[in-house]
C-alpha cells in the first residue's frame, strides 16, 4: 500500500496540473457518472474530482471509501465527515 501511494504521488492532475497528492478510491460507476468520458482513464485530483461532481449536482461523499494525502515529507488517513447529501 505505501509503496503504491510513493509510487502515484508524482502523477499530475490532467485538468489542472497539478501534483495530485490526495490519494482517494471511488468506484468506477461513480467515477464514470462524474468525470468526462475523455478525461476517465486520466488523472484527475480529487480537487477537479469534486468540481466535477459539484457541477453535476453528485454528492459521492458516502463513495470514497479511502481517502489518502500523500506528500513529500509525510502520508495521512483521512475519512468522510460531511456531505451535502449526507443526513445527519
Ligand atoms: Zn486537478
Amino acid at each position: 500500500m505505501l509503496r503504491q501511494l510513493r509510487n502515484s504521488r508524482q502523477q499530475t492532475c490532467k485538468v489542472c496540473g497539478r501534483p495530485d497528492k490526495f490519494n482517494f478510491r471511488v468506484p468506477d460507476e461513480v467515477w464514470a457518472s462524474i468525470i468526462p468520458p475523455e478525461l476517465q482513464t486520466k488523472v484527475v485530483c480529487l480537487y477537479c474530482f469534486d468540481e466535477f461532481a459539484h457541477k453535476r449536482g453528485k454528492d459521492y461523499s458516502q463513495d470514497i471509501k479511502t481517502l489518502y494525502f500523500a506528500g513529500e515529507q509525510a502520508i495521512f488517513e483521512f475519512s468522510v465527515v460531511w456531505g451535502k447529501g449526507a443526513t445527519c
